[in-house]
This record gives structure tokens, C-alpha cells and sequence, in this order.
């Protein structure tokens, strides 16, 4: 063990106030009311497109209702096949022979 001491570096003080022309401006406090701000309700959120998520990918859509209830429902985003759009339709819909997640409003 040394008793040695590291060197010391001398400290750049910067000259406060002195603001260079056209450089950054010294931060100035900006007073804020001292009264609690009461949080703002957040906006809406925006219109929810489609009933559906696709289980795949998680898009959301909406099965086109100009499908034959024979015809397979494909994801509009990873196009896979996520079930007929006659189990779509039904009432409720089938949903064990589907891929996608129903979501209620
Ligand atoms: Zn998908």
C-alpha cells in the first residue's frame, strides 16, 4: 500500500453566464405552478379495425363478408388461413376451428 496519491486534475470551471453567440443558451428554470396537475383523461383510442385477431401474426380484421360460408378466411396480413367463413359467421362462432381470437367490444 502506497501512500502516494493519484494526481489531481484541476477542475475546467466553465464560465457560467457567458453564453456563446449563436451557441447554446444556459438552461433557464421554468416556474411551474405549484398546484398538482391533474392528469389529462387519455384521447380515445382510435376505431378498432376489425372483430378478429389473427392468432398467427395478431393483425386485426374482419372476415370480408363476401366469402362463401365455404370459403377459408385469410389473415390480410400473413394471409394464412385462420378458418371457414361460415364459422366465422355463426352465431357464436365456431371459434375451436378457427385461428383467430374473437374479441368483444
Ligand atoms: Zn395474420
Amino acid at each position: 500500500m502506497t501512500d502516494s496519491e493519484p494526481p489531481r486534475r484541476k477542475i475546467l470551471s466553465l464560465k457560467s453566464g457567458v453564453a456563446a453567440p449563436g451557441g447554446p443558451k444556459p438552461l433557464e428554470r421554468i416556474a411551474r405552478p405549484a398546484r398538482p396537475v391533474t392528469p389529462e383523461p387519455p384521447p380515445p383510442p382510435p376505431p378498432a379495425v376489425g372483430d378478429w385477431k389473427c392468432k398467427p401474426c395478431g393483425a386485426r380484421f374482419d372476415p370480408s363478408p363476401d366469402l362463401a360460408d365455404a370459403d377459408s378466411v385469410r389473415c390480410p396480413s400473413c394471409n394464412a388461413r385462420l378458418g371457414l367463413a361460415a364459422d366465422f359467421r355463426s352465431d357464436p362462432p365456431n371459434l375451436e376451428k378457427l385461428r383467430a381470437r374473437h374479441l368483444k367490444r
